[in-house]
């Protein structure tokens, strides 16, 4: 077979396989009615829910705190008006649970004049052994893993001992001892910090266990700091051809956490077809959204409008004509709708619901969760074009993506960004809210998403912020995805 045959051969086989994927992510939702739905969705029902979860009574929605509750209460009333029904029980749509939070209620530490921020510049754990007292030291001895087998380290006391290299490397025994009256800190840039909350598991670092002898430190500041103190030997050191250094320098180091149970619940209720004989698959998608937030610091709210009123603004309009589309029996899985709670304290709501026997013994078909869907992000502060990220889409079902990007050619034309799904992306931002929970449990997820801005996390996010034709666009955009996913008869693949 000539050259220009086989590639002629090979081209046809990928286009023929593309079809056929892109067949199989076929649409079969009855576009008139989704379409017809998605415009009743009015931007000053947006902004009513928004102005109710982003306002003063709401207290910034702090896990645990009153307003919290308050808004439990407010999602669970739209849920029932919407004609969902509770999940768990016969009449509230709470999923009460209880987990340990710890919040550290003391941090300090010095080194010389340089001052450190805890799980930014170095992490330990609660129960560290110097956690219950202050430990004070006169010097500092770095030292290159590989050489602590040369030191005597005997009768070494009330000394910071900062290892370059990995733990790994490093006698558990050694470790046990010296730790008894040193501090030690292993260099590391790389850590990222978890807890199992829910069932009060150790701390996982990079998911290994973190033991209380020990930390972390990053090497940024550290280290700009000893090349000021000495730069000659501290660049010997570097380049391993000194294997350790002593610095005398005022050491001072407490941190203290509060480890309290903190009693909260999730929002969660489902929808089924009027005539439920007409769902067989009686599997269950979830469309999902945090709905706790930062609460309040002194008098200072954290009233999170863009993170999450927004996604929860947009999911309570969403549920209201997701309703129609039950009574229109054109369901083809039930759709569950769970406001997180807990999501900034860890993503704990989500990881509560995923760990419940009714997760484990029910099928979920995928997981759309929405976070701050409200405004613009520096990315595109030029081209204004209306955008939405999506996360995480491709990275467990093969089709999950194209039904998106085909709902969105049908009905709504945003420019869908993918930037932020990239497996490198330094923000990590497909392991930073809920849907990441699902995706840990294999189910397809995906999480939409428009951006950081200079509003984050601050009191300054506030619902006056927000763009109401964008965050409009969005909302009738997911109405579509979730509705094409929810009546779609193939199952994800
Ligand atoms: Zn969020």
């Amino acid at each position: 077979m000539g050259a220009k045959a086989s590639l002629l051969l090979v081209i046809s086989f990928f286009t023929i396989s593309k079809w056929a994927n892109a067949q199989s992510a076929y649409l079969d939702g009855d576009s008139v009615m989704i379409s017809k739905l998605q415009d009743q969705i009015s931007k000053i029902e947006l902004l009513e829910h928004l102005k109710i979860l982003a306002s003063d009574t709401m207290e910034g929605r702090g896990t645990g705190k009153r307003g919290n509750q308050l808004a439990a209460n407010y999602l669970s009333q739209k849920l029932s008006e919407a004609g969902f029904k509770p999940l768990d029980s016969d009449t509230s749509f709470l999923q009460p649970f209880e987990f340990l939070s710890d919040d550290w209620i003391l941090q300090e530490f010095r080194i010389g004049d340089l001052k450190l921020t805890i799980d930014q510049d170095y992490v330990i754990v609660p129960w560290h052994s110097f956690s219950a007292g202050t430990f004070y030291a006169k010097s500092i001895l770095l030292v290159h893993d590989h050489a602590i087998k040369k030191l005597d380290w005997k009768d070494l006391k009330a000394t910071l001992i900062i290892i370059y290299g990995q733990k790994e490397n490093v006698s558990g025994r050694w470790l046990e001892d010296v730790a008894k009256k040193n501090l030690v800190l292993f260099v590391n840039d790389d850590f990222h910090m978890t807890h199992d909350v829910v069932n009060g598991q150790p701390f996982y670092l990079n998911g290994n266990p973190l033991y209380k002898n020990y930390a972390y430190i990053k090497s940024e500041k550290l280290n700009a700091w000893i090349l000021n103190q000495k730069k000659k030997d501290f660049e010997q050191f570097l380049q391993g051809h000194i294997e350790s250094i002593k610095i005398s320098r005022l050491v001072f180091f407490r941190n203290r956490k509060e480890v309290k149970p903190i009693k909260t619940a999730n929002v969660v209720g489902y929808i089924d077809n009027k005539d439920s004989t007409q769902n067989s698959s009686k599997k269950y998608m979830v469309l999902s959204g945090h709905f706790d937030h930062l609460g309040k610091k002194g008098n200072s709210i954290y009233y999170g409008a863009d993170d999450n009123g927004s996604g929860c603004s947009a999911i309570v309009a969403m549920a209201k004509y997701l309703g129609e589309l039950a009574k229109n029996n054109a369901l083809n899985k039930r759709i569950i709708v769970a406001f997180m709670t807990g999501e900034e304290m860890g993503l704990i709501g989500s990881h509560y619901f995923t760990a419940t026997d009714f997760f484990k013994k029910n099928k979920f078909e995928c997981n759309v969760n929405i976070d701050m869907i409200g405004r613009f992000d520096k990315n595109h502060q030029e081209s204004k074009n209306p955008y939405i990220y999506v996360i995480g889409a491709d990275r467990i079902s093969k089709d999950l993506d194209s039904v998106i990007s085909k709902t969105n050619v049908r009905y709504n034309h945003l420019d869908l960004d993918y930037r932020l799904n990239a497996l490198d992306d330094p923000e990590r931002l497909y392991e930073r809210s809920d849907h990441f929970n699902f995706a840990k449990n294999g189910i397809p997820s995906v999480f939409f998403f428009s951006g950081l801005h200079e509003d984050y996390h601050k009191t300054s996010d506030t619902f006056d912020k927000l763009n109401y034709q964008l965050f409009h666009q969005r909302t009738k955009f997911l109405f579509t995805v979730v509705s094409e996913l929810a009546v779609r008869k193939t199952p994800l693949r």
